[in-house]
């Protein structure tokens, strides 16, 4: 998964949690689930400029304080393991994450999925309320 997109889901999950302490833990764990998923990766230096510019609008917009971006510094800090492994040309095989070794989501050609997944990200981070719909009328607490 491109490591922008993990930052969004991350973002995404860190906005709904109480603490950043629970929005790093859960950012992390975001992205075992989004690498599982089949997707396409890129190379490090396009990886490294959406990433910077995901966290540079998570951060403008919400802070470097905030939930959301622990969140995204969450999600997107497991893909370090990706990079150490290109720069010393270490193999998947001997990679720790489960996701980055063994279990890793097929590869796409197109970023349709991830497309997606950002959209549904950027709107819960940017138009909550839409996102929170009926949630109310459940009583579930939405900010
Ligand atoms: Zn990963």
């Amino acid at each position: 998964m491109i490591a922008a997109v993990h930052a969004l889901t991350g973002a995404a999950i860190g906005g709904r949690c109480r603490s950043r302490g629970q929005a790093l833990l859960l950012g992390a764990i975001s992205h075992l689930a989004a690498d599982a998923l089949p997707h396409r990766d890129l190379d490090i230096a396009r990886e490294a400029v959406l990433l910077a510019g995901a966290l540079g609008i998570i951060g403008l917009t919400r802070g470097a304080e905030s939930r959301e971006f622990a969140g995204a510094i969450g999600a997107a800090l497991p893909d370090l393991e990706n990079v150490v492994a290109r720069v010393l040309n270490i193999p998947s095989s001997r990679l720790l994450l489960p996701t980055h070794s063994s279990y890793h989501g097929r590869e796409t050609k197109g970023f349709r999925a991830q497309v997606a997944l950002s959209l549904v990200c950027l709107g819960t981070l940017f138009f909550p309320r839409i996102s929170c719909a009926g949630g109310r009328e459940r009583g579930n607490s939405c900010r």
